[in-house]
Protein backbone atom coordinates (compact mmCIF):
# COMPACT_ATOMS: atom_id res chain seq x y z
CA UNK A 1 0.00 0.00 0.00
CA UNK A 2 2.21 2.95 -1.37
CA UNK A 3 0.80 6.27 -1.13
CA UNK A 4 1.35 8.41 -4.37
CA UNK A 5 4.69 10.45 -3.72
CA UNK A 6 4.24 13.89 -3.77
CA UNK A 7 7.15 16.29 -4.40
CA UNK A 8 8.45 18.02 -1.15
CA UNK A 9 7.29 15.38 0.91
CA UNK A 10 8.99 15.33 3.33
CA UNK A 11 10.01 12.56 5.46
CA UNK A 12 11.28 11.78 8.79
CA UNK A 13 13.09 8.34 10.40
CA UNK A 14 11.22 7.58 13.45
CA UNK A 15 14.82 6.16 15.01
CA UNK A 16 17.37 8.51 14.60
CA UNK A 17 15.23 11.50 13.39
CA UNK A 18 16.73 12.02 9.88
CA UNK A 19 14.81 13.84 7.64
CA UNK A 20 14.57 14.02 3.93
CA UNK A 21 12.55 15.20 1.33
CA UNK A 22 11.50 14.66 -2.25
CA UNK A 23 12.98 16.44 -4.80
CA UNK A 24 12.18 14.56 -8.05
CA UNK A 25 10.13 11.49 -8.26
CA UNK A 26 10.52 9.33 -11.09
CA UNK A 27 8.51 6.63 -9.99
CA UNK A 28 4.83 6.25 -7.44
CA UNK A 29 6.20 3.82 -5.40
CA UNK A 30 9.32 5.38 -3.52
CA UNK A 31 9.19 4.01 0.41
CA UNK A 32 12.61 5.51 1.67
CA UNK A 33 14.01 3.62 4.84
CA UNK A 34 16.40 4.57 7.79
CA UNK A 35 17.98 2.15 10.67
CA UNK A 36 15.81 -0.55 8.89
CA UNK A 37 12.67 1.05 9.42
CA UNK A 38 10.39 2.76 6.98
CA UNK A 39 10.25 6.86 7.58
CA UNK A 40 7.34 8.52 8.52
CA UNK A 41 5.68 11.16 6.06
CA UNK A 42 5.33 14.26 7.51
CA UNK A 43 2.62 17.22 7.17
CA UNK A 44 5.50 18.84 6.08
CA UNK A 45 5.77 19.56 2.20
CA UNK A 46 8.38 21.93 0.73
CA UNK A 47 7.74 24.13 -1.92
CA UNK A 48 10.17 23.45 -5.19
CA UNK A 49 11.52 26.04 -7.71
CA UNK A 50 12.71 24.66 -10.93
CA UNK A 51 15.39 27.15 -13.43
CA UNK A 52 13.75 26.55 -17.19
CA UNK A 53 16.54 27.46 -18.58
CA UNK A 54 19.34 24.93 -17.09
CA UNK A 55 17.16 22.88 -15.09
CA UNK A 56 18.64 23.69 -11.54
CA UNK A 57 16.20 22.58 -8.90
CA UNK A 58 15.56 24.24 -5.20
CA UNK A 59 13.59 23.32 -2.13
CA UNK A 60 12.15 25.93 0.19
CA UNK A 61 13.50 24.83 3.74
CA UNK A 62 11.86 27.46 5.25
CA UNK A 63 9.61 29.93 4.30
CA UNK A 64 9.58 33.14 6.31
CA UNK A 65 6.47 34.92 4.57
CA UNK A 66 7.91 37.43 2.64
CA UNK A 67 7.07 37.57 -1.30
CA UNK A 68 9.72 35.00 -2.04
CA UNK A 69 11.42 35.73 -5.81
CA UNK A 70 13.82 32.94 -6.93
CA UNK A 71 15.94 33.98 -10.12
CA UNK A 72 18.61 31.45 -11.62
CA UNK A 73 20.13 32.25 -14.88
CA UNK A 74 18.34 35.73 -15.02
CA UNK A 75 14.84 34.21 -15.51
CA UNK A 76 12.50 33.70 -12.37
CA UNK A 77 12.18 29.60 -11.20
CA UNK A 78 9.35 28.12 -11.67
CA UNK A 79 7.05 26.76 -8.97
CA UNK A 80 6.60 23.12 -8.69
CA UNK A 81 3.89 22.27 -6.80
CA UNK A 82 1.70 19.98 -9.63
CA UNK A 83 1.48 16.94 -8.65
CA UNK A 84 4.05 14.12 -9.91
CA UNK A 85 3.25 13.74 -14.06
CA UNK A 86 2.05 10.01 -14.93
CA UNK A 87 4.72 8.57 -16.46
CA UNK A 88 4.29 8.33 -19.92
ZN1 LIG B 1 17.44 6.62 10.99
ZN1 LIG C 1 19.40 28.28 -14.19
Amino acid sequence: MSRPVRLGQVYRCPVCGAEVAVINAASQALEPYCCNEPMTPLDRVLVLYRCPVCGAEVAVIRDRGGPLELVCCRVPMQRRDSPVPEAA
